[in-house]
């Protein structure tokens, strides 16, 4: 018995034309185009054993399979396969991005000017309208921005 999650062949992409081993899970998408991966044909031999012990052949075993079969599938799509590089630079950055801004969402922390504490949070707007709701009138809390959850205070 082979270890579980381990593919012995390498899988292609037939949209975008990308060749990966996918070792984690089944029914993987392409990282580059999203579409679902194939096990490469068995006659191409791309196996990971093939891979470290004759990584010349396994090269051209899947130059092979692109020649005969990737490119001539109705799927494949030479610009993607041409923009492989730059979907994923694209991809890279758009993540960094995100990152950043998560980052800048990040509330700051503010100290309770009663007891100083940092246990603070800030009142959400829901919560400031159900008060006014509430009570009938504009509570005092309206005007607070944040609760301490260490002394109990809004300021
Ligand atoms: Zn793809
Ligand atoms: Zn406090």
């Amino acid at each position: 018995m082979s270890e579980p999650y381990r593919r012995e062949y390498e899988y292609y992409c037939p949209k975008c034309g990308d060749c990966h081993f996918i070792t984690y899970k089944d029914n993987q998408e392409c990282v580059i185009c999203g579409y679902k991966m194939l096990e490469t044909p068995h006659e191409y031999n791309l196996t990971t054993s093939e891979f470290e012990n004759n990584t010349q052949t396994f090269y051209q075993n899947e130059q092979r399979l692109f020649d005969e079969i990737i490119s001539k599938l109705l799927k494949f799509d030479i610009n993607l396969y041409n923009n492989r590089d730059n979907i994923l630079k694209q991809r890279e950055q758009q993540y960094d991005i995100n990152q950043a801004i998560l980052e800048s969402k990040r509330p700051p922390i503010i100290e309770c000017p009663y007891c100083h504490s940092t246990d603070t949070k800030k009142i959400s707007a829901l919560s400031k309208i159900g008060d006014a709701m509430l009570l009938g009138f504009f509570s005092p809390k309206i005007y607070k921005q944040w609760h301490c959850d260490n002394c109990g205070s809004d300021f």
